[in-house]
């Protein structure tokens, strides 16, 4: 085993050579040494602050619903490493990921029925695509290839989900231009507890049926727009964009990357609708954030469509496509969510943020609250200066990241109601310091 660095040897070799998500290089941030996780704690090399372990606020951006270092998780990861860690999916199949797709078949709403098991998000979203491009093309309509989405989304960072997300001010638009042209509906008027605007409504068929002869898909976020502004809607808006898809032949993707597995108190948004996509992506929280996999889901329609096509296979194949040790974390990860009361847990943390940022309202500089599950959002009247709001965190002990006018929490499903008011404190700091 090589010498442990230490923390000043560590960063440095970290400025020098290392990329960060949506970080500048060479290194112009300063990020914390974690030295472990466990429950809802990361435990830092050096202290923040004064602390040496923070309350995770951020489930690892929405998927350590269960914290970190869970016997549960880490006895199947280790019962699987001593069967195989990786092989290849191609020709090969395996428990692990057959059990996999059935049991995402099972638990998904009717009538999503086949499985492909991707290695990140963004990836599945591809998938998502191609199924719906390769689909259309397969039905002799191939000028079927556009997307129609909605504004202030955020589908991923490879091509075509960056197609989708949030063309004016959203993460990017430096390359707007090159991407390939989506139509883009307003985004959904906010407001969850709230009946449809038939106005927006009226926005939303009108689009679908003047742009249907050139749409493969509809993509969107149900219910919750996550990192293009954490914005939650009404889920009527759901049912008309279902309505309209099938008037007009188009197909209905939902990517439940974040809200997946119960973080808005339904196991997947699309049930506050009662509607079914025609595809659905997962992620994150799949393998409790363990480790990466994805899956993209479609009904036998879409994969008939496919299979019936002058080239009847989906071109895609990942090398660590259902790589096993991730497919046992995922069913391990499933089973423990399933076998408790995980929605007594979300409505508790919906309480207790509620509770807990009620009167975060009332400061100055903040614009709104609003709480959906176990995701709570303040949102402020100005750019939050992210150093000083995440020092405000830091001193209560709480590990935030805020972005652009949003301080926000997704804490993980385990966090109990002192840890949580810890975070409630926080956000609150971070909103009137940052
Ligand atoms: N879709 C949504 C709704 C997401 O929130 C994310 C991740 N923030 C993605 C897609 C992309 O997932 P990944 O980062 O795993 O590629």
């Amino acid at each position: 085993m090589p010498e442990p660095l230490t923390t000043g040897e560590l960063l440095a070799l970290d400025r020098q050579h290392v990329w960060h998500p949506y970080g500048p290089m060479p290194g112009r941030q300063e990020p914390l040494v974690v030295e472990s996780a466990s429950g809802v704690r990361l435990r830092l090399a050096d202290p923040a602050e004064g602390h040496r372990e923070l309350v995770d606020g951020m489930s690892s951006w929405w998927s350590a619903v269960h914290g970190y270092n869970h016997p549960v998780l880490n006895e199947a990861a280790h019962e699987q490493l001593g069967r195989m860690s990786h092989v290849m999916f191609g020709g090969l199949t395996h428990e692990p990921a057959v059990r996999l797709a059935a049991r995402l078949v099972e638990i998904t709403p009717e009538p999503l029925r086949h499985v492909f098991l991707a290695d990140s998000g963004s990836v599945s979203v591809e998938v998502a695509v191609k199924m719906c491009l390769q689909y259309w093309r397969s039905a002799g309509r191939p000028a079927k290839h556009r997307l129609l989405t909605w504004r202030g989304g955020y589908h991923g960072d490879t091509w075509q989900p960056m197609s989708v997300c949030d063309p004016d001010g959203g993460m990017h638009h430096l390359w707007s231009g090159v991407l390939p042209r989506q139509v883009f509906a307003d985004a959904p008027p906010a407001g969850f507890d709230t009946e449809p605007d038939e106005s927006y409504a009226r926005h939303l068929r009108a689009l679908v049926a003047r742009h249907a002869d050139e749409l493969a898909a509809v993509v969107v976020e149900p219910v919750v727009q996550g990192a293009g502004g954490m914005r939650f809607h009404s889920p009527g808006y759901l049912r008309v964009l279902r309505e309209a898809c099938d008037e007009h032949d188009v197909l209905l993707v939902f990517d439940e990357i974040a809200t997946g597995f119960g973080r808005t108190g339904e196991l997947f948004a699309a049930s506050h609708a009662g509607v079914s996509p025609d595809v659905m992506c997962l992620g994150k929280a799949l393998t409790g954030g363990y480790l990466t996999l994805a899956a993209t889901l479609c009904t036998a329609r879409v994969a008939d469509g496919i299979s019936s096509g002058e080239v009847p296979v989906l071109a895609h194949g990942p090398t660590f496509m259902g790589n096993p040790l991730a497919a046992a974390v995922a069913n391990a990860s499933l089973e423990l969510l399933l076998s408790q009361d995980w929605q007594g847990e979300v409505r508790r943390i919906e309480t207790g943020l509620r509770q807990g940022l009620a009167e975060t309202a009332g400061l100055p500089g903040v614009r709104d609250v609003r709480v959906l599950g176990a995701v709570g959002v303040v949102q402020l009247d100005h750019e939050a200066d992210m150093a000083a709001a995440s020092r405000a965190a830091f001193r209560e002990g709480v590990w935030l990241r805020p972005f652009r006018d949003l301080v926000y929490t997704m804490p993980p499903y385990i966090t109990q109601d002192d840890d949580l008011a810890r975070i409630c404190a926080a956000v609150t700091a971070a909103a009137r310091e940052g």
